[in-house]
């Protein structure tokens, strides 16, 4: 996916990050996703309030049954995407040659490094259901221009405690841990917990961690949660108490509070402008940078112009 809604950069104050434990509830924002017949997505990150949970910069989740999805090429750099379908599969197709249908259950995690392009299409009739998360990871200095890759993984392991299970997609959770690349500590997990069940989840207190709820009703650190905001739930937590009347499903997100500023504009992360300019103008210029997505022929997304300022770092708070 990509994010054409914002053509300027986010200069954010990072005011909930390494705030200590705290539970603030963050509504996610509306915003049309690109492409011929744009779907609306419920974007959680980043947000003023809150740029990044750990490396995690970017979360969109996508709840449409009327409208397919269809994303022409579009560049990446300086992230990971992680496609996370709930409902429905998505063809995924990528300038290293990937060309996969992306399935609920299995991790499709692609790592941009220093330049990838890919698409992404629903499967089946426009009138499919599709539902599912999308998530961005923010690379670290030192691998952010890395060569990318796609990696697929469709065997993740489960954490299992009485009354829950939660898939982990990357990072660990108890004795669960998934091989996915990622480049800083992180966890990301897929939680179903059981009608009457009350859990203690392990936490790392060096991590940051934030809950969305998939479906039904959870209470997470005793804020009763549905189905739509992102619940900040800070750092110095060794163990998170989760209960559910009725069952529900959630996605805990965590990670150490990512210590660089970025810049994040259109697809791109960053740490200066010049990189943004230079990665814009290699797009736009159809360089090798990118690679080519077969399939697709001319047809991709422009960049949008880039806003009359310099685009500066996000700046996080002590
Ligand atoms: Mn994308």
């Amino acid at each position: 996916m990509t994010r054409l809604d914002l053509p300027v950069s986010e200069s954010l104050s990072h005011q909930c990050g390494q705030s200590g434990r705290t539970t603030r509830l963050l509504e996610a924002r509306e915003v049309p996703l690109g492409g011929i017949r744009g779907i609306l997505v419920h974007r959680s990150l980043p947000q003023r309030a809150l740029p990044m949970v750990g490396a995690w910069c970017f979360l969109d989740r996508f709840d449409d049954e009327e409208v397919g999805m269809k994303v022409l090429p579009h560049p990446h750099i300086g992230l990971q995407t992680v496609t996370w379908p709930v409902e429905g599969s998505i063809r995924h197709r990528d300038s290293v040659g990937s060309d996969v249908a992306v399935q609920p259950g299995e991790l499709n995690i692609m790592t941009s490094g220093y330049g990838i392009s890919h698409s992404e299409f629903s499967i089946g009739e426009s009138d499919s259901p599709l539902r599912g998360l999308q998530l961005w990871v923010a690379l670290p200095r030192d691998v952010a221009d890395i060569d990318p890759f796609f990696e697929r993984h469709t065997d993740l392991p489960v954490y299992r405690t009485d009354g829950l299970r939660a898939t982990v997609l990357v990072g660990q959770l108890g004795d669960a841990l998934s091989d996915a690349t990622v480049y800083t500590p992180l966890l990301g997990a897929d939680a179903t917990i059981d009608a009457g069940a009350h859990v203690t989840l392990p936490l790392e207190t060096h991590f940051e961690y934030a809950v969305m709820v998939l479906s039904g009703t959870v209470e997470v650190a005793g804020t009763p949660l549905d189905s739509g905001p992102l619940l900040y739930l800070g750092t110095e937590r060794d163990s998170l108490e989760v209960s559910s009347a009725d069952g529900g499903r959630f996605v805990l997100l965590g990670g150490v509070p990512f210590a660089e500023e970025l810049i994040m504009w259109w697809n791109f992360v960053a740490r200066s402008h010049e990189e943004i300019v230079s990665a814009r103008d290699a797009w736009e210029a159809r360089s090798i940078r990118f690679g080519t997505v077969s399939g697709h022929g001319a047809e991709r997304i422009p960049a949008p112009p880039l806003p009359g300022v310099r685009l500066t770092p996000r700046r996080r708070q002590p």
